[in-house]
C-alpha cells in the first residue's frame, strides 16, 4: 500500500466528462488499497475568465479581491470531483485551501506556503476517504484568501506531498511527461524518462510552464519524489524528476530547450561609467519589488556606457516609468529605450559541465539562420539568449535539431 498525492491540471478537469475520468483513475488507486490525496486546478479557461471579469470592473484589480475571486475556480472542481467519486461509491471529501488550513504569507496573487495543517486530511484518510484539496490557494494569518501564482496547483500538490510525507507526488497533465522541449512547438520533441532535479529547476525557471517553478523548488527542498504523467492515457511511465545524475548511462550534453515570451528589455543609453551606477539604476527597480533577470553593461567609450536589463513583461511599463522619472534625470543618462517583443531561448543540461563548446555551437546554429542575439547569459548548466520574439519558434526548432534531441523513429 502506498500513499500518493495526485495533482490534476485544468485540461484534465476541463469538463464533467473529464472529471469523471479522473474519478475513475483515482477510484482505481483507492480500490488497490492506496491512500490518495488529490489536488485539482480550476477547469481549463476558468482562471483566465475570472481574471478578465475582474479587469472589466477595475483596470488594475485589487489583489486581495482578485484572490477572493480566482480561488473560486478550484472550489468548483474539488466539489465536482468529490461528487464524481461518490457516484462511484468511493468515500470522498473536499476542502478549500483555507479549510485545510494551508497557511501562506499575505502576498496576494503570489503567496508562499508557510505551513499545512495535517489533522483533517489524516483523519479522513484513516477513515477510508479520498481527500480532495483545492490547488493554487491558501489563507493568511488574518483569514484572507490567498493564491499562489499562475500554475500554483503544482505547488499545492508538492507541498502537500512534502508535509504528509507521501511516497510520490504525481502531476497528471495533458502531456505524458517532460519533453526535450514543449511538444506543442516542436512535434519531434522526445519524452524524457528521467530529468535531474537541477535541470528541471532550470527548465521551469527559464519558462517551461509544465511545472510551476516553486513546485520544483519545494520538491528539491523536501526531497519529494515527483513524477509527471498523462491524465488522458492509461498508465505510462511519465517522467521522474531524479536527484542523482544517472551514472550508468552516458548523459546527453543537452537535456532540453526552454523558452519564454514573458520578458521585456530596457536599455539606458549614455550612462556615465563610474562606480555605483548599476546600483543607482537597479536599486529603485528592486525597491519597487520588480525582479530583474538578465543584465548587460557595455564597454564604455568616452566614459559613457549603455546598460540593458530584462524584467517580466507585466512590469515593463512600471519599470520604464521608474527609470524615466526617477533615474534618468538623476544620473544624466542620454535616453531610455525598451521593447517587449523579445523572447529568451535557453539550452539546459547537466552534461554541459563536462563539455566545452555548447555556447559557441548555439551561436553558430542561430547565426546560420540569420537570427540576431541581443543578450546572452550562462550558468554551469544552461546558456540563454534573447532574440526577437518573431524568431523564437525557429530558434527552438533549429537548436532542438542541432543538439540531436529529436525522437528516434
Ligand atoms: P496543467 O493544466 O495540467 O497544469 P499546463 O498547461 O500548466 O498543464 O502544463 C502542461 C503544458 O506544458 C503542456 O501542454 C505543454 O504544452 C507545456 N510544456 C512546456 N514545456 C514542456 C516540456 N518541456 N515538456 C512537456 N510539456 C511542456
Ligand atoms: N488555476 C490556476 C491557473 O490557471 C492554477 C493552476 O492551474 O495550477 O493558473
Ligand atoms: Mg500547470
Amino acid at each position: 500500500m502506498a500513499f500518493y498525492v495526485q495533482k490534476y491540471g485544468g485540461t484534465s478537469v476541463g469538463s464533467t466528462e473529464r472529471i469523471r475520468n479522473v474519478a475513475r483513475r483515482v477510484a482505481r488507486f483507492h480500490s488497490q488499497g492506496h491512500q490518495v490525496v488529490v489536488v485539482v486546478s480550476a477547469m481549463s479557461g476558468e482562471t483566465n475568465r475570472l481574471i478578465a471579469l475582474a479587469r472589466e470592473v477595475q483596470s488594475n484589480p485589487d489583489p486581495r479581491e482578485m484572490d477572493v475571486m480566482v480561488s473560486t475556480g478550484e472550489q468548483v472542481s474539488i466539489a465536482l470531483l468529490s461528487m464524481a467519486l461518490m457516484a462511484l461509491n468511493v468515500k470522498a471529501k473536499s476542502y478549500t485551501g483555507s479549510q485545510v488550513k494551508i497557511l501562506t504569507d499575505s502576498a496576494f496573487t503570489k503567496a508562499r506556503i508557510l505551513n499545512i495543517d495535517q489533522d483533517k486530511i489524516r483523519a479522513d484518510l484513516n477513515n477510508g476517504n479520498v481527500v480532495i484539496v483545492a490547488g493554487f490557494q491558501g489563507v493568511d494569518q488574518y483569514g484572507n484568501i490567498t493564491t499562489l501564482g499562475r500554475g500554483g496547483s503544482d505547488t499545492t500538490g508538492v507541498a502537500l506531498a512534502a508535509a504528509l510525507k507521501a511516497d510520490e507526488c504525481q502531476i497528471y497533465t495533458d502531456v505524458d511527461g517532460i519533453y526535450t522541449t514543449d511538444p506543442r512547438v516542436v512535434p519531434e520533441a522526445r519524452r524524457l524518462d528521467r530529468i535531474t532535479f537541477e535541470e528541471m529547476l532550470e527548465m521551469a525557471s527559464l519558462g517551461s510552464k509544465v511545472l510551476q517553478l516553486r513546485s520544483v523548488e519545494f520538491a528539491g527542498k523536501y526531497k519529494v519524489k515527483l513524477r509527471v504523467l498523462s491524465s488522458f492515457e492509461e498508465e505510462g511511465p511519465g517522467t521522474l524528476i531524479t536527484f542523482e545524475e544517472n551514472e550508468q548511462m552516458e548523459q546527453p550534453v543537452i537535456s532540453g530547450i526552454a523558452f519564454n515570451r514573458d520578458e521585456a528589455k530596457i536599455t539606458v543609453l549614455g550612462v556615465p561609467d563610474h562606480p555605483g551606477i548599476a546600483y543607482q539604476i537597479l536599486g529603485p527597480v528592486a525597491d519597487a519589488n520588480i525582479d530583474v533577470d538578465m543584465i548587460i553593461q557595455n564597454v564604455s567609450h568616452d566614459d559613457l556606457t549603455d546598460f540593458s536589463f530584462t524584467v517580466h513583461r507585466n512590469d515593463f511599463n512600471n519599470t520604464m516609468n521608474i527609470i524615466r522619472e526617477k533615474i534618468q534625470p538623476h544620473i544624466g543618462a542620454r535616453d531610455v529605450i525598451g521593447g517587449d517583443r523579445i523572447a529568451k531561448v535557453s539550452v539546459v543540461g547537466v552534461g554541459m559541465r563536462s563539455h566545452a563548446g555548447i555556447a559557441s555551437k548555439m551561436f553558430r546554429v542561430l547565426a546560420e539562420e540569420g537570427i540576431n542575439i541581443q543578450m546572452i547569459a550562462t550558468s554551469e548548466i544552461k546558456v540563454s539568449v534573447v532574440v526577437d520574439e518573431k524568431y523564437m519558434e525557429l530558434a527552438v526548432r533549429v537548436l532542438h535539431k542541432a543538439f540531436g534531441l529529436e525522437q528516434v523513429l
